[in-house]
């Protein structure tokens, strides 16, 4: 056996007791099963969609769709004109923690934002006044530009600055706060991709602790009774509950928040309401997600008014470097 379905069968035995579901586990990952691609409707829906689509989960907004295998929604002409963003499943899953909030919002900040996915799943459901999707890597902005551009994301402003720049300057402004958190990505895995060191006990310790960093800094951009949505799309629990165990210690303003229909996902791995989908389920290569809320009152600043320009944020209907082709 080598090292890496040596480190599987470990992380198997972390996840699972029972030995069938670690073999279904480490099954999905060893044999990739095809995934139902799925779109976000950015503007209205259609009459009548030119896809076959799968009957939709009971908490599916009618705006999701999860489509045919088969079905290529990337290459159909209405792709270009923004009338839709390609995402998984997993994805869906992970930020539908957002249907429990209240809309409409007045500023959503997503920390980790590109591609983008998750920042108009954000947008199309909290209607927010203003969006800022914030990535920290220069080369990835292109790409996060371009998507918001083209799927006529109009209220979003883009900044490329670290978590903690964003936490100095805009302290308690914001309604929700998303952290799509970088991780060791062992779903990619499942999807038939690849993540090299993903299983390693020094790749897990360094994402989660970078992970602890984001969400030290993202919680400081929470307004009072706001929300913070952590999420990531890997399995080790030393990424998932136990960073989600160290954050509610060390911020004990914070109270996670159940959300009722990812009930049947609860974690058995934790007493917390944090939800999972495993690639076994056969929905989604799989996520981990967990909703907070910051139950300070509500003191919330106004954004200063130069924030923006400071920061050079980019309106993504401004002229857009060119994506980055990679992605
Ligand atoms: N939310 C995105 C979407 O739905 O399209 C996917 C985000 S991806 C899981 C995580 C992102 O975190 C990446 O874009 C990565 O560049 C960014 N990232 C990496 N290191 C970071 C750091 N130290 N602080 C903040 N973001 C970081």
């Amino acid at each position: 056996m080598g090292e890496a379905s040596r480190l599987l069968v470990k992380l198997s035995q972390r996840l699972f007791q029972d030995e069938m579901k670690r073999a279904e586990f480490c099954d999905r990952l060893i044999h990739p099963q095809p995934l139902h691609p799925c779109i976000l409707w950015c503007q209205s829906l259609p009459e009548l969609s030119p896809f076959a689509v799968e009957p939709p989960l009971p908490w599916q907004p009618n705006w999701c769709d999860r489509l045919a295998f088969g079905q290529q929604p990337g290459k159909h002409p209405l792709h270009d004109q923004g009338a839709f963003y390609c995402l998984d499943f997993s994805s869906i899953f992970a930020v539908s923690t957002l249907l429990t909030i209240p809309a409409p919002v007045k500023l959503v900040v997503d920390v980790c934002a590109a591609p983008g996915g998750k920042s108009i799943f954000a947008w199309r459901e909290l209607q927010p006044d203003l969006l800022i999707s914030n990535e920290v890597i220069g080369k990835r902005i292109g790409a996060l530009l371009s998507n918001l551009k083209r799927c006529q994301i109009d209220s979003a402003r883009v900044t490329n600055l670290d978590p903690q720049v964003l936490a100095e300057n805009m302290p308690q402004t914001a309604q929700v706060v998303l952290v799509d958190a970088p991780c060791t990505g062992q779903s990619l895995i499942a999807k038939g991709g690849k993540a090299p060191g993903c299983f390693h006990p020094v790749t897990i310790n360094n994402n989660a602790n970078r992970q602890k960093r984001i969400l030290a800094n993202s919680a400081q951009l929470v307004a009072g009774q706001g929300y913070l949505a952590y999420m990531t799309c890997t399995y080790s629990p030393e990424e998932n509950e136990q960073v989600a165990e160290w954050f509610l210690t060390r911020f004990p303003q914070f109270q996670p928040v159940a959300v009722p229909h990812l009930q049947a996902y609860q974690s058995h791995l934790t007493d917390l309401p944090c939800y999972r989908l495993f690639p076994q389920s056969g929905l989604g290569a799989g996520a981990f997600t967990l909703l907070l809320q910051n139950t300070l009152l509500d003191e919330s600043q106004a954004l200063p008014p130069d924030f923006l320009l400071q920061t050079r944020a980019i309106a993504p209907n401004s002229s857009a470097p060119k994506p980055d082709p990679t992605m």
